[in-house]
């Protein structure tokens, strides 16, 4: 079938079908909703795209994105200096913020350790979440890590390598989400709950 648009559409499709929730069909969609808002939509986006290219840097301290190092978390003098919660990911940094239930400092370890994957220790940022915690001052590291196999085996590896230096080394609770129906929650959902229940 002979293409119908120029190269110049198809990169800008292609592109776009590598972004994460993007496949083919809604990578073209979105090319021709950019295309057709071209003032206000394609020419501002590819603006704040190079800005951000250019201007984005890893934060040295904690892993974190953002346009200076260190990052506007690490900056911020009102967060507590004594909890540091460690995720697997900057989304997972963003989701815990946007809840708003902790003003913390974050450590991203960029991953979990994966046998499967060939993820060790060294791909993870951890020798930096060691120095952190060795450097003093830090009194609770909280581990929210996701509850897959990676992420509790992540957790146990973590917890050995900074129980050592006098730190409270906490996780997650694990069960029953807000709102959620026992006759719809998976069995590993369940007998977590049930193993971590607390007294009322
Ligand atoms: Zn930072």
């Amino acid at each position: 079938m002979a293409s119908v648009t120029g190269p110049e559409i198809e990169r800008l499709i292609q592109l776009l079908a590598k972004l994460p929730g993007l496949g083919p069909r809604s990578a073209r969609r979105a090319a021709l909703h950019l295309i057709k808002k071209r003032e206000q939509l394609l020419a501002p986006l590819g603006e704040a795209m190079r800005v951000a290219a250019e201007r984005i840097v890893v934060c040295g301290t904690c892993g974190n994105v953002d346009t200076a190092d260190p990052c506007a978390v690490c900056a911020d003098p009102r967060r507590e200096e004594t909890i540091l919660v460690v995720v697997e990911d900057v989304s997972d940094l963003w989701a815990l913020e946007r809840a708003q239930v902790i003003k913390a400092r974050y450590h991203v370890l960029g991953g979990t350790l994966s046998a499967l994957d060939g993820v060790g220790p060294k791909d993870l940022n951890l020798d930096r979440l060691v120095a952190r915690v060795a450097g003093g001052g830090v009194k609770e590291v909280i581990l929210a890590l996701n509850a897959t196999v990676d992420g509790q085996t992540t957790a146990h590896y973590v917890t050995d390598l900074l129980t050592p230096h006098g730190v409270s080394v906490t996780r997650l609770a694990h069960g029953v989400p807000v709102g959620g129906e026992l006759e719809y929650l998976d069995e590993g959902t369940l007998a977590a709950a049930l193993r971590q229940r607390t007294a009322l």
